[in-house]
């Protein structure tokens, strides 16, 4: 086992609100000046362009994982993470068929771009990225696991978005292994602040839209191998994996 620095939570070119400038080339570059070796790309509600970041991270010898965070109806975010790439894009088909059928306001959000690893604009997603899926957390939870994926939600101290900022609670079901949390958290103080989570396993991530976001907030992790098998390992303390904010 070794120890791995992970950021895995980051927004390619295709989330409206993310800039231009997080093309995969620079990303990588700007990954590797922040020692970070293991990265995710989770975009609203899309994986489309998981593709290209992962030929790149490949050739750049970074490890990648399939990602997406998704808007529930009750717009909670919620990521989700797949080791296996078709399993992935099978459930990236579901989801957006789960979507509501708005289109995106490019003039307010930004162009949504699917890309290729040479940067070649495939094509401009044009349904609402920034949108609530019509599954509830429930079924979000199930349908993700149904297609072999692991449900991590997402900043989960954030004042919108969260479980508790949506909910106003933490429900007992659907029961989850590990929480992200905002890059800028002091998390022993929000421990004592939040005692549901003292036990619990927490990893930070940036959620960079931009460049300048990029190592703001990872977390380490000792395990066999970057893979979301070993994260979820990680997240139940299994065999001495461990995950170090
Ligand atoms: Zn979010
Ligand atoms: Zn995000």
């Amino acid at each position: 086992m070794r120890w791995f620095r992970a950021d895995l939570h980051i927004h390619s070119v295709l989330s409206p609100c993310g800039g231009l400038e997080m093309a995969p080339h620079d990303l990588v570059k700007r990954l590797q000046e922040c020692k970070i070796d293991w990265f995710a790309i989770t975009d609203h509600n899309t994986m489309a362009n998981c593709p290209a970041y992962a030929a790149v991270a490949k050739d750049a010898g970074l490890f990648f994982s399939w990602g997406v965070e998704i808007q529930t109806s009750e717009e909670i975010h919620l990521l989700a993470y797949f080791d296996s790439p078709s399993q992935a894009q099978e459930f990236d088909t579901k989801l957006y068929n789960s979507l509501l059928p708005l289109e995106n306001d490019a003039e307010y959000f930004g162009d949504q771009v699917v890309i290729d690893e040479n940067e070649n604009i495939l094509r401009v997603e044009q349904r609402a990225l920034i949108n609530s899926s019509l599954w509830d957390l429930s079924q979000t939870a199930k349908t993700i696991m149904a297609y072999g994926g692991f449900a991590v939600p997402a900043h989960i101290d954030a004042g919108v978005n969260s479980i508790i900022s949506q909910l106003g609670f933490m429900p007992e079901e659907p029961a989850f292994e590990l929480f992200g949390v905002t890059a800028g958290l002091d998390m022993q103080d929000w421990r004592v602040r939040q005692p549901y989570f003292t036990k619990r396993s927490l990893i930070k991530a940036s959620d960079a839209h931009y460049l300048a976001d990029i190592g703001s907030g990872y977390s380490e992790l000792y395990l066999a191998e970057a893979s979301v098998a070993e994260l979820q390992k990680a997240a139940l303390g299994a065999d001495g994996r461990h995950i170090k904010n």
